[in-house]
C-alpha cells in the first residue's frame, strides 16, 4: 500500500478533467521549511490508526475529476440524477474516487445551504452533492469536493471591488460583457471571510473526504487594498517586480491561512490548491497541500 502511494495515481477523464495524483513525499523532502515528522509517518508507524491520524491521506487508485461548471441559465440541474445508477457506472469503470462539486466557477453551490441560499444554483432540483456523497460512500467510493477560489462569476458581478486590478487600472481578466467567469478575485479582499464561512458550513452539512481548491495562483494586483498594504510595508507598488513579489506572498499567505483554518474544521481531509501547474515555484507552500494533483 505504501509503495502504491509513492507513485502516480491513475485516473480517468470524465468531461474535461484528467487528474493524476501523487503523494507529496518527495516534494515534502525538498521543502526548505519542513518541520517535524513526515506527514505520512504516523500511518507507517501504526497503520491501525490510519483513519484517524492527521497525517494520513486516503488517496485511491482510480480517480475521476468530474467537472461541473453550470451557469444559472441551465435548468433542471440534477433532475435525472439516479444515485444508484451513478454509483454503478463508477463501479463499472473501477473508479474508487470521484471529485464532485460544492461550488463552481459560476459561483453556484450544489447542496442545500442555509448560510448562502442565494448562491444555491437557482435550478438545482435536489441536494445533489449530498446524494452523490452518500451513494458513493455506500459503495466505498471516495468523494473529494471541488470548490472554486479565484474564479467566481457570481461574486465578481456583485462585489467588483474584490476583483484584481491591473497596473494600468483595469479589472483583471474578462471585460464586463464577455461570457465566462475569468475575472480573478484578489486574495487580499473580504472574499476570504465569505470563503471561510462557506467552508465551515460545508463541513457541517456533508462528509468531506478532501478539498480540491481550484484556481489559486500568485497575483499581480494593484487594487486599493493591495496598494495600501504595499505602501505600509515600504514596497514600491509601481515597480512590477516588487508588486509581483508581494502578490506571490499574498497568495502563499492565503494558502497557509486557509489550510490552518481548514484544519480547525477537519484534521485529516485531503487538500489541494490547483493553479494549473505543479513545479518548484510551489516549494514555499508544499505544506499547505496534502497531495499534488496534476492536470
Ligand atoms: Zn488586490
Amino acid at each position: 500500500m505504501s509503495d502504491r502511494r509513492l507513485f502516480l495515481k491513475t485516473s480517468a477523464a470524465a468531461t474535461t478533467g484528467l487528474a493524476l495524483q501523487l503523494l507529496s513525499r518527495r516534494a515534502w523532502a525538498l521543502s526548505p521549511g519542513r518541520r517535524g515528522p513526515a506527514p505520512w509517518s504516523a500511518t507507517q508507524a501504526n497503520p491501525a490508526q490510519a483513519s484517524s491520524v492527521a497525517g494520513r491521506v486516503d488517496l485511491r487508485f482510480r480517480q475521476v475529476h468530474l467537472d461541473f461548471h453550470t451557469s444559472e441559465q441551465i435548468r433542471d440541474v440534477g433532475r435525472a440524477f439516479d444515485p444508484e445508477r451513478f454509483a454503478a457506472m463508477l463501479k463499472g469503470a473501477a473508479v474508487d474516487s470521484v471529485t464532485c462539486f460544492g461550488r463552481c466557477h459560476h459561483g453556484y453551490i450544489y447542496y442545500d445551504t442555509a448560510k448562502f441560499p442565494e448562491r444555491r444554483h437557482p435550478h438545482l432540483t435536489r441536494n445533489l452533492l449530498k446524494e452523490q456523497i452518500d451513494v458513493c460512500h455506500k459503495h466505498d467510493i471516495r468523494v473529494p469536493i471541488y470548490i472554486t477560489i479565484q474564479w467566481d462569476r457570481y461574486t465578481v458581478d456583485r462585489e467588483p471591488g474584490w476583483r484584481q486590478i491591473t497596473a494600468s487600472g483595469e479589472l483583471q481578466g474578462q471585460k464586463p460583457f464577455e461570457p465566462g467567469f475569468y475575472g480573478r478575485i484578489c486574495l487580499n479582499s473580504p472574499y476570504i471571510d465569505f470563503l471561510k464561512a462557506h467552508l465551515a458550513e460545508l463541513f457541517e452539512v456533508v462528509p468531506v473526504d478532501g478539498l480540491f481548491l481550484d484556481i489559486v495562483a500568485p497575483q499581480d494586483c494593484a487594487c486599493a487594498r493591495c496598494t495600501a498594504a504595499m505602501t505600509a510595508r515600504a514596497v514600491d507598488a509601481s515597480n512590477a517586480d516588487a508588486r509581483k513579489a508581494f502578490g506571490r506572498e499574498v497568495a502563499f499567505g492565503f494558502q497557509r491561512d486557509l489550510t490552518a483554518y481548514i484544519r480547525t474544521l477537519d484534521r485529516s481531509c485531503s487538500i489541494f490548491y490547483n493553479g494549473g501547474h505543479v513545479g518548484p515555484a510551489l516549494r514555499p507552500v508544499v505544506g499547505t497541500n496534502k497531495q499534488w494533483v496534476i492536470e
